[in-house]
């Protein structure tokens, strides 16, 4: 009631409503909104001017295309058979009608959306219909939420597009947010190959944007494994500026600040695997 009290009076004073849309139609030239509260209708039709931002992947052939994604939308997203308000806009308020804007614009936007149509590999992340199934289905963003890293477009499918749509350079570390374990891929119901794209996220960023630093760290790494007295030797120095590492956390002197501003560093185990399987094998 609040939210009625505070919010209504602010739909009935604005000049201009601003929407997306789940889908638009090339038959008719509607657009189509789907929603469970009805704040949409009202961002629509209470406003003198409607403009409508859609993204040119929401354009459907046919108004009777709707019969499957319409279903398929409220299913995916909210497990409903159908959702409270679907309603179809087609134009401004007609002499006669009671309801409606004076005035309705439709802004397609591309936001480099022909760029990624033109990636046979991964063109096919622009079918999907925003239901958010990934999302509630993926074990890294059911425990952060949707929200954690500022992306318009959350979930599984906003770690494939956003790098397409925002930079890769910039928005790389999306697609390594992910334990790849395919839950997105199982539950989307247009079958984006959501896991694998992740895959290709990482491959690009590492062939277009080779990092020096890290190709060190991971060769090093590598080294070390493959060695296990020296393994042995590095977790045993680890033990030792343990403390030490624990007394600069987060400060400047922090080598390991870019992850520990935001996190703990995971502490060791005291004893290695090695140790305790010899301890065990002792009589
Ligand atoms: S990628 Fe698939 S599951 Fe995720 S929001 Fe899009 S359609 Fe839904």
């Amino acid at each position: 009631m609040t939210a009625r009290r505070v919010m209504r009076r602010k739909y009935c004073e604005a000049d201009m409503g601003v929407s997306g849309a789940n889908f638009a139609i090339a038959e008719t030239g509607m657009i189509s909104i789907t929603e469970n509260e009805g704040n949409a209708r009202l961002t629509t039709s209470l406003p003198k001017v409607h403009v409508a931002l859609v993204g040119i992947e929401k354009v459907l052939p046919k108004l009777s295309d709707l019969a499957l994604f319409l279903p398929m939308l409220a299913t995916a997203g909210a497990g409903q058979p159908i959702t409270c308000y679907n309603t179809l806009y087609g134009g401004p308020r007609q002499p006669g009608e009671p309801d409606g804007p004076e005035e309705f614009h439709v802004v397609l936007l591309d936001n480099r959306r022909t760029e990624l149509l033109a990636d046979a590999e991964q063109r096919d992340a622009l079918h999907c219909i925003r239901c958010g199934a990934c999302l509630n289905a993926c074990p890294v963003f059911k425990n952060i939420g949707g929200h954690s890293y500022g992306t318009t477009y959350q979930g599984p499918i906003g770690s494939v597009i956003t790098p397409h749509l925002r930079g890769l350079q910039d928005w790389k570390h999306l697609s390594q947010a992910s334990s790849l374990c395919g839950a997105c891929t199982e539950t989307c119901p247009v079958k984006i190959d959501l896991h694998h794209h992740l895959l290709h996220n990482r491959r690009n960023a590492v062939r277009r944007h080779p990092a020096p630093l890290e190709k060190c760290l991971q060769a090093t790494f590598a080294f070390v494994m493959r060695r296990p007295g020296l393994y042995a030797l590095a977790g045993q120095l680890a033990r030792i500026a343990q403390p030490l590492q624990h007394l600069v956390q987060g400060t400047i002197l922090d080598p390991l600040r870019p992850w520990t501003k935001t996190r703990s560093f995971p502490p060791l185990a005291p004893r290695s695997f090695r140790q305790l399987w010899r301890e065990r094998k002792r009589p």
